[in-house]
C-alpha cells in the first residue's frame, strides 16, 4: 500500500484502529481530483484467514495505475471517469495474527480464525438494518453463536468493534455522503458470488444479477475458461428470509442500509427504516420494499450494486503458506481477476 501512494493520483491513510491498534487503512485512486466521476468501493479481508481479498485488489490497482501510467487508452477511460477507493484489509490484526501467531489464531477444531482480536465476527457486527441477535430477539442461529471463542459471533453490541465501527463512518461517508455507485467485498469460501439483497428493491436486485452475469463472462475469458457458481440451491430460502433470519449484519449489509437510505436509530441502536414523518420500522415490519405502504425514506442510491467474490476453494486457500500463496497467485490469472476493475468500471460507466 505504501509502494502504491508513492505513485501520482494515489492517497494512503488510516479511517480508524484495529482491537490492537493497528491502523486500518484506506487506499484512494484518483487521477484527476475535483472532476466529477463515480466511485467503487473495494474491501477485503473482514475475516481473518481470508487473505486473497487484500492481494488480489491491491495487484489490481497496482496494474490498472501503471497502465494509466504507461498511457494505455482503457487505463485513461477507467481512471479519467473513475475513483477506486479501497480498504484491502479491513481486520488488521489478522494479517499478523494469522501470518506470525497463527497457533492462537486457530480454532479448537484446528481450522484457522476468522472473527477480529476480541474474537468477534465483524461481518455480523454491523448496525446495519438488519443485525442479527438484536433484530430477531434471539441468541442464536445458524449464522450466529454467542460465545467468542465460535465462528459466527456477532460481538456484544451492534458496532461494538473498532474496525466496524471504522468502516460505517467509511461507508456514511463515501456511500451516504459521496454516492458511490458500488461496493465489491472480497472474501475466500467456494468460488461463488453473493449479490444483491432479499431486502433491496426488485429493480436493483435484477441490476445486480445483470452485474453477475457479466463478471462472471470475464472470468470465462481466464486460462480456465471457467467461472464461479452461484450459491447453492438449497439456500433459496435463507436467501428470501435473508435479513430476517438472523444472518445479516455484514460489510455489505450494512453498505446497502446506506444505499437504501436507512438511518440509525437510536431506539433500537442500528439502522431502520423511517416514514417521511420520521417514524422507525425495523427490517422485520418491512417484508417487501418494493410493496410498502407506507411512506419510507427515498432510496439514495438507485442504482447502487454490491458484490461478493468467495476467492478459492477449500482451506488450502487460506492463510499465507507458501503453497497457499501459489494456489491464489494461480487463482488470479485462471478467472481473470486482472480485468475486473475494467469489468466493474463498464458496468456503471
Ligand atoms: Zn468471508
Amino acid at each position: 500500500m505504501r509502494s502504491l501512494s508513492t505513485h501520482e493520483g494515489v492517497y494512503l491513510y488510516s479511517i480508524g484502529k484495529s482491537v490492537e491498534g493497528k491502523n486500518i487503512y484506506s487506499i484512494e485512486v484518483d487521477m484527476t481530483k475535483g472532476k466529477t466521476k463515480n466511485t467503487i468501493l473495494l474491501t477485503g479481508q473482514v475475516h481473518a484467514r481470508e487473505t486473497a481479498g487484500p492481494t488480489f485488489i491491491l495487484k489490481e490497482l497496482i496494474d490498472l495505475v501503471k497502465a494509466y501510467e504507461k498511457g494505455e487508452k482503457r487505463a485513461k477511460d477507467v481512471l479519467g471517469n473513475t475513483r477506486f477507493v479501497a480498504v484491502p484489509c479491513v481486520n488488521p490484526d489478522a494479517h499478523d495474527g494469522i501470518g506470525f501467531d497463527t497457533k492462537n489464531w486457530t480454532y479448537s477444531d484446528g481450522t484457522l480464525w476468522k472473527a477480529n482480536a476480541n474474537g468477534a465476527d465483524i461481518n455480523r457486527n454491523y448496525a446495519g438494518l438488519s443485525w442479527m441477535m438484536r433484530a430477531k430477539g434471539i441468541e442464536k442461529t445458524k449464522y450466529s453463536s454467542n460465545s467468542n471463542k465460535q465462528i459466527y459471533y456477532a460481538g456484544d453490541s451492534a458496532g461494538s468493534e473498532p474496525e466496524t465501527r471504522a468502516m460505517m463512518k467509511f461507508y456514511q461517508y463515501w456511500i451516504g455522503i459521496r454516492k458511490a455507485k458500488m461496493l465489491i467485498d472480497y472474501h475466500q469460501q467456494g468460488r461463488i458470488s453473493y449479490t444483491g439483497k432479499s431486502y433491496a428493491t426488485e429493480s436493483m436486485n435484477k441490476r445486480c444479477e445483470e452485474m453477475r452475469k457479466a463478471l462472471y463472462k470475464v472470468q470465462k475469458n481466464g486460462l480456465l475458461g471457467k467461472s464461479y457458481s452461484y450459491p447453492e440451491k438449497e439456500d433459496e430460502d435463507t436467501y428470501k428470509s435473508y435479513g430476517r433470519n438472523g444472518a445479516g449484519s455484514t460489510n455489505t449489509d450494512y453498505a446497502w442500509a446506506v444505499a437504501l437510505g436507512a438511518k440509525f436509530s437510536t431506539k433500537y441502536g442500528f439502522s431502520v427504516y423511517t416514514d417521511t414523518k420520521g417514524k422507525e420500522y425495523t427490517i422485520l415490519e418491512v417484508p417487501n420494499r418494493d410493496k410498502t405502504s407506507y411512506l419510507l425514506n427515498p432510496i439514495l442510491i438507485p442504482t447502487f450494486r454490491g458484490f461478493s467474490w468467495e476467492i478459492g476453494y477449500g482451506k488450502d486457500y487460506l492463510g499465507y503458506s507458501k503453497d497457499t500463496l501459489k494456489l491464489i497467485a494461480k487463482e488470479y490469472d485462471n478467472y481473470n481477476f486482472g480485468e475486473m476493475l475494467y469489468a466493474y468500471y463498464d458496468l456503471i460507466k
